[in-house]
């Protein structure tokens, strides 16, 4: 895939900020869930799956990216979701548009139905591919190991060093892909993790695990320890959001016209915000994670 570009935003809040803008990869608006899908169906492509199964919520970007990436394919695409989250949003409906059959069950039947919808869907014939929630696992870790050697070159083009990189980590794929490419060039620099849902010790865990994962024993748990950061301040709750996320919102849209949304970009840049208040003079890097849709779903809500 091209480089997203990294956009120069100037001064801001004591510090100097830059914008990686994932959300203009050209698939599906964009997006962390773009980026880990191209790598998913390289696997599918390169083998003889015809169907995908995977889930999450009604606002799932992860879910309308890969329903379209089926629908373009002619692939079956199978998403079960949980009845608590599944208000209609632009992303539900591009998934009904991307002709996605969904299944909506209580949260603690959703392992469950996973598991037969895949028997079922064998004993039927088909070959399926399972992919997890958010695109979490080994694969999605990839891509954004991928990213941050982008990332490198792009400092060494643009002449900057960045002293600290912030984003939303949820299932923290994007979060450890970072952190294991950071290990893997061995740089120094803070990578800070915004968490937009869970809490720690919980959330810097899973982080930790797939570190592990991915990097087996080419990494020593001290370093992975060391480098992993993960900050549960400022959440609401999965997709709440709040007064003070949604008027950071409009300010960024009015003065820079970048989008972002109150469950995870919008969230992660107040974290950012507020951290910037105890740094100064640094090259700080953001990156936007994509979630385009719910800024929509947000407009919507305001009327
Ligand atoms: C899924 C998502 C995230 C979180 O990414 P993880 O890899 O699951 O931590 C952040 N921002 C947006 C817009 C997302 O859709």
């Amino acid at each position: 895939m091209n480089k997203t570009i990294i956009q120069d935003l100037g001064e801001y809040s004591g510090n100097h900020l830059w914008i990686k803008r994932e959300d203009l990869i050209p698939f599906s608006f964009g997006g962390n869930k773009a980026r880990k899908a191209e790598l998913f169906f390289r696997e599918i492509d390169s083998s003889d799956y015809n169907c995908v199964v995977t889930y999450g919520s009604s606002s799932s970007n992860h879910c309308r990216v890969i329903s379209n990436e089926c629908c373009r394919r002619g692939l079956k695409c199978c998403i079960i979701s949980p009845e608590e989250a599944s208000e209609p949003t632009f992303n539900s409906y591009m998934m009904e548009l991307f002709g996605a059959e969904m299944k909506t069950v209580p949260v603690s039947e959703v392992h469950d139905t996973i598991e037969d919808t895949l028997r079922r869907l064998r004993e039927d014939g088909y070959r399926p591919f399972f992919i997890e929630g958010g695109g979490h696992g080994n694969t999605g870790t990839e891509a954004y190991v991928q990213c941050y050697r982008e990332i490198v070159e792009q400092e060494q083009e643009l002449g900057v060093h960045f002293d600290h990189i912030f984003f939303a980590s949820g299932t923290g794929t994007t979060h450890a892909g970072l952190v294991a490419g950071q290990l893997l060039n061995g740089d120094e620099r803070e990578i800070i993790g915004i968490s937009i849902a869970r809490k720690n010790p919980r959330g810097r865990d899973v982080v930790i695990d797939s570190l592990r994962s991915y990097l087996g024993d080419r990494v020593s748990e001290d370093e992975i320890q060391k480098k992993t950061v993960f900050i549960d301040e400022y959440v609401t709750g999965y997709g709440k959001g709040s007064p003070e996320v949604t008027a950071l919102i409009t300010d960024i849209l009015k003065r820079y016209g970048i989008s972002l949304d109150p469950t995870y970009t919008g969230l992660a840049f107040r974290g950012m915000t507020e951290y910037m208040k105890n740094i100064s003079g640094k090259n700080v890097l953001f990156i936007h994670t994509g979630g385009t849709p719910l800024f929509f779903d947000l407009l919507r809500r305001k009327e």
